[in-house]
């Protein structure tokens, strides 16, 4: 008896922490203001004293997280954090994605892990490419969508027309949350639609221009634009609008405030063979991230893992879906803006990092006993294929293991020709190749350089077995194996791929593989 009722008492908690759970990413085309939003959400979270500390460009940033020289070089941010604060009562998670669009793979796999994205829209320039890049990436996925339009201190597009630049160029219903009071350097604040509070609360007389001007605008709004709608922003389809500074830290409290109260709380998660419910006892997780050397002086990978459902508590037992192997949770960490801890016990949209020696992989499931694999996380067709060359032959054995190892960690993408030459990385923009090239050096000692290749295209190869050993044979100076050991068919062009395709009907050539 008592022994049911700590069991409802402990589920009961369980649904309580999952419900307050608000686990997120800010898109936006670099530029928009990201950076500087983060550091003002972190602020009001609590989770950084000073606004400043995060700062991304020139300016020594994240100093514990700032692993890699070359992201401080470049002054771009290449690994994926993720960032806990509490704020209004709920737990954030914010994940940072890398600005850059050559990371693009690693950003794709980040918004695997959230519910909800913070779309950020420099109001000067409105939609740029980057950002309607992301969001098509957070479409795919029905992601929730919040919009954050920035930069409201200064000359900005007609509000009118940025919602409706959102409306017909990304199609997706806009429905302003807060108005802004004044433009440009008269910028004063944020009018909230429903509470019909004025922000900051030291409100400007009526008779000032500014007010007079709000009233008119509000007529318009109100009689134009649909109000809030719950299913249809959950949905994906509709997204809530705040105008804000984030400079002048204006309507960062809007924006706070509202995933407190619509959130979203961690979503369902698709597996291969049922939807995952967030609010289930049972733990699952999806790793999503791999990060190798955190620490220069101790080598560890740290897996990041999102906990879809239930409760992970420090020491308990998992299961490895791709392996079916257990193990014992021993150091779950979380991490915070500047630091991290252990993790006793994390709930369903709690990102955790699990040090690993690498038998832990992107896209693998994580549970407690059930067999299980969590979908959607993709690998994606390389755009630029190099083949490695390596400068001190007596390096082959060491530059195979760690090119294994940083293609795990998703750095790069391995592809080793089955003719048996040297092997080839896949990337989808050429800073990878970079970041590679340094990290070997750095990390494992060997130093590398490019070949060009004379393939465009890589595919993977499915299809009935025999028919694909034939395919394998004819064509072996194309074909590779991936990491996991999938052929993958090599074209020089696009013209090329199409009639491989039609040559063999019978077989299916991919653009994107499915891990997990
Ligand atoms: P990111 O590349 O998207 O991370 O953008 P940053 O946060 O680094 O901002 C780019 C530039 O815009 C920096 O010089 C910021 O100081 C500036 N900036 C960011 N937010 C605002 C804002 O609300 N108003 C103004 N005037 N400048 C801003």
């Amino acid at each position: 008896m008592s022994e049911t009722l700590t069991d409802t008492a402990l589920s009961a908690r369980i649904s309580d922490e999952i419900a307050r759970r608000r686990t997120f990413a800010i898109i936006s085309h670099p530029d928009a203001g990201k950076t500087t939003l983060t550091e003002r959400i972190l602020r009001a979270g609590g989770a950084i004293q000073m606004a400043g500390n995060v700062r991304a460009k020139g300016e020594r940033r994240r100093t514990r997280s700032d692993w890699m020289g070359i992201e401080r070089d470049r002054g771009i941010s290449v690994v994926t954090s993720v960032m806990t604060f509490e704020y209004g009562g709920c737990i954030f998670n914010l994940l940072d994605t890398p600005g850059h669009e050559d990371f693009s793979e690693d950003t794709y796999r980040t918004l695997t892990a959230v519910d909800c994205a913070v779309m950020v829209i420099d109001a000067a320039k409105g939609i740029e490419a980057r950002t309607r890049k992301l969001f098509e990436i957070c479409r795919l996925r029905d992601i929730p969508i919040v919009t954050f339009i920035n930069k409201m201190d200064r000359e900005a597009q007609d509000s009118f027309a940025l919602l409706d630049e959102i409306g017909s160029g990304l199609a997706l219903d806009t429905s302003p949350a807060t108005w802004p009071i004044g433009r440009a350097a008269k910028f004063a604040g944020t009018y909230d639609l429903r509470t019909r509070e004025v922000r900051p609360h030291e409100t400007l007389s009526q008779s000032d221009e500014r007010m007079t001007t709000l009233a008119e605008e509000l007529e318009l709004v109100e009689a134009a634009l649909p109000p809030f709608d719950r299913e249809s922003f959950d949905a994906g389809h509709l997204t809530p609008v705040f105008f804000g500074s984030a400079m002048k830290e204006i309507g960062v409290i809007d924006l706070l405030d509202a995933l407190v109260a619509y959130g979203p709380a961690p979503r369902s998660q698709p597996s291969e063979s049922r939807v995952v419910a967030a609010d289930e006892p049972d733990m699952t997780a999806l790793v999503f991230k791999i990060q190798a050397n955190m620490d220069p002086n101790h080598r560890d990978r740290m897996a990041f893992a999102r906990i879809c459902s239930g409760r992970l508590t420090r020491g308990m037992r998992l299961r490895h879906g791709r392996t079916g192997k257990q193990f014992a949770l021993h150091t779950p960490q979380f991490f915070f803006a500047r630091d991290r801890q252990l993790a006793e016990e994390a709930f369903a949209g709690d990102v955790v990092g699990i040090p690993n020696h690498g038998t832990l992989r992107i896209g693998d499931t994580l549970t407690e006993t059930e067999d299980l694999r969590f979908t959607g996380v993709p690998h994606f067709a390389p755009e630029i294929l190099r083949r490695v060359r390596l400068d001190d032959a007596m390096k082959a054995k060491k530059l195979r293991q760690a090119l294994v190892e940083l293609a795990e960690e998703g750095v790069v993408q391995l592809f080793r020709p089955q003719d048996g030459l040297p092997p080839i990385v896949g990337v989808v923009g050429t800073l990878q190749l970079d970041v590679l090239q340094s990290r070997l050096k750095g990390e494992y000692g060997v130093a590398i350089g490019f070949e060009s290749t004379p393939y465009t295209l890589a595919r993977w190869v499915t299809g009935d077995k025999a028919k694909l050993e034939t395919f394998s044979m004819v064509n072996r100076s194309a074909m590779a194996d991936d990491i996991d050991g999938d052929p993958v068919f090599l074209a020089s062009s696009a013209f090329m791929m199409r009639r491989m395709a039609e040559q063999n009907p019978d077989l299916a050539f991919h653009d994107i593989k499915q891990i997990g």
